[in-house]
């Protein structure tokens, strides 16, 4: 059994499939937690999750990205539910969050963090970054005020400054309750240390299979520190790369770390797994 730790299987992508994408991977026995990126997906995830007996969990949260307008090319038709095409940044709403957080199949917050690649021409940074700052720490007191784990996004660099150096600032000064996970983690062994220091788990996916550039944190890292994600309908890995992803290509995440660490998948498997349950409390 394998559990995939961050898909979006409530996004537009699988508009016309959910259900049976769902279903083709809980026959082969690999579970999910689907992610939100802004109140409507969030509110999708759980309502899927309350679909289904057992394998299926939400977790709930603002992607920082959401926060900004956005122009229209550089909407993500996979994402944005078809009638929210023009959708201009979201209004945080600390009541409305919280409520959708104690739903019992909620095991997160999340995707909530700092992104500072995807700024624009005619952004106002200073006030964006000090925006995503304010609103991941309403999540901080959300995810302790629930008592549930992070999972946090964190990506770019903004001139001098480093978005994960700011993250672990804010984790530093702002103690979370039961920690997290850090989603899609790109950065060097050194952040890692110091994210796995503070309790927080390092999530892998299709990226590691893209080229070497990863081979070397994941061997110096132990699986007690690593949970396994697709980031479906996104970073697809190697053969299937270019074709939309689903949470059952879990498995190839899986066998890429068990081959750079020269483990077997049984092993991989039984470690990840428990650090997912452990984690999420599944
Ligand atoms: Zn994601």
């Amino acid at each position: 059994m394998h559990i995939d730790t961050h898909a979006h299987v409530n996004f537009n992508a699988y508009k016309d499939d959910a259900d049976e994408v769902i279903k083709r991977s809980l026959s082969e026995d690999v579970f999910m937690i689907n992610v939100g990126s802004q109140y409507s997906t969030s509110k999708r995830a759980v309502e899927m999750a309350n679909r289904y007996e057992t394998g299926v969990w939400a977790a709930v949260g603002l992607y920082p990205v959401q926060l900004q307008k956005r122009s229209f090319e550089y909407q993500d038709d996979y994402e944005l539910p078809q009638e929210e095409i023009k959708t201009i940044g979201e209004e945080f709403d600390y009541k409305k969050y919280l409520e959708l957080a104690k739903d019992e199949k909620v095991v997160a917050i999340g995707e909530v963090g700092l992104d500072y690649k995807h700024f624009e021409e005619g952004d106002d940074i200073q006030n964006l970054i000090s925006l995503q700052k304010n609103i991941f720490l309403e999540f901080i007191n959300i995810a302790n005020e629930v008592k549930k784990p992070l999972i946090i996004h964190c990506w770019g660099n903004y001139a001098e400054t480093k978005a994960y150096d700011d993250l672990l600032e804010i984790l530093q000064n702002n103690p979370v309750k039961k920690a997290g996970v850090i989603h899609s983690f790109m950065g060097s062994r050194k952040i890692a240390k110091k994210f796995i220091e503070l309790g927080y788990k390092i999530g892998m996916n299709g990226v590691i299979t893209y080229s070497e550039s990863y081979d070397k944190l994941i061997r110096e890292m132990e699986l007690k520190d690593i949970v396994l994600e697709t980031d479906c309908p996104y970073l697809t890995p190697v053969p299937h790369k270019g074709e939309r992803n689903e949470p059952l290509h879990v498995r190839l995440v899986a066998k890429k770390i068990a081959q750079i660490k020269e483990t077997s998948l049984e092993e991989l498997q039984k470690m990840t797994l428990h650090n997912s349950q452990e984690l999420f409390d599944l």
